[in-house]
């Protein structure tokens, strides 16, 4: 019973820890993951209920920001931080332009869209190269 508890408490976790590196704070105890969890969108500061299973599965967990257009410059760079992306350049003013940005995590040049950052993708594809390796090796 003591193991099934651990476990449970590091899937609680890792379950939390995955919400917030797509950008959402945890309001309630883990649900589940099929199960609508509530949580606030950082970037945007709305509260919504995305589900864990869609956040893995690389959908975005917030409507008003993957549906509309960015309003200014300034909550582009936020937004692109918020995924570990240091803007090199200003916003090219469109979400679907590629923007040069350098991730903080392995310092890799990239060029995200903005909206491709909205649909859950992360921001660096050499990170995200990295996390795929280490999940099929374990
Ligand atoms: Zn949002
Ligand atoms: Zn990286």
């Amino acid at each position: 019973i003591a193991a099934g508890e651990r476990r449970r408490a590091a899937g609680r976790a890792q379950a939390e820890a995955d919400m917030r590196a797509a950008g959402f704070e945890p309001l309630e105890p883990y649900p589940g993951a099929r199960v609508r969890w509530l949580c606030r969108h950082v970037v945007c500061g709305r509260t919504v209920h995305p589900r864990l299973f869609g956040i893995r599965a690389g959908k975005g967990g917030c409507r008003a920001c993957a549906g509309r257009a960015p309003v200014d410059r300034a909550a582009a760079e936020a937004e692109m931080r918020a995924v570990g992306m240091e803007p090199l350049e200003p916003f090219p003013g469109r979400v679907r332009d590629r923007w040069r940005c350098r991730c903080m995590t392995c310092g890799h040049i990239g060029t995200p869209a903005l909206n491709n950052i909205r649909r859950g993708q992360g921001g660096c594809y050499a990170c995200a190269h990295r996390a795929g390796r280490s999940l099929d090796v374990a």
